[in-house]
């Protein structure tokens, strides 16, 4: 099994053994993992999301995106790290909150009402 803390451990490891550590401030992470999110939607613009769904099914581009969401994934685990947030509690609890914020009785189906009305 590969949880959140056992990745975050490989990660601060591969980037320590780099001392790439002085570079990690919070807000060169923040901007990084914008970036990385900036690749990522780069296979996604000007595609409607039918397009998109058909290029998933070709393994190498799907392989593309898989990297450029780990990129995202990275930084965000890396930026948690040096914030001191620990990411799977805080996840954990955000989605305790949203569900007393939108409990499923109330909004089942509710979005597509909306979305119905315009
Ligand atoms: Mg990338």
């Amino acid at each position: 099994m590969c949880s959140l803390k056992n990745l975050e451990a490989q990660i601060v490891r591969f980037r320590d053994e780099r001392e790439w550590k002085i570079y990690h401030t919070p807000k060169n992470l923040a901007i990084s993992l914008i970036i990385e999110l900036g690749e990522l939607l780069e296979h996604f613009q000007w595609k409607t999301d039918e397009e998109i769904l058909s290029a998933v099914r070709d393994e190498a581009k799907r392989k593309e995106i898989a990297y450029e969401i780990a990129d995202v994934a990275i930084y965000l685990i890396l930026l948690s790290h040096e914030l001191g947030v620990d990411l799977e509690k805080a996840i954990v609890e955000k989605l305790q909150v949203n569900g007393e914020k939108y409990p499923v009785e109330k909004v089942k189906g509710e979005l597509f009402k909306e979305f119905s009305r315009v």
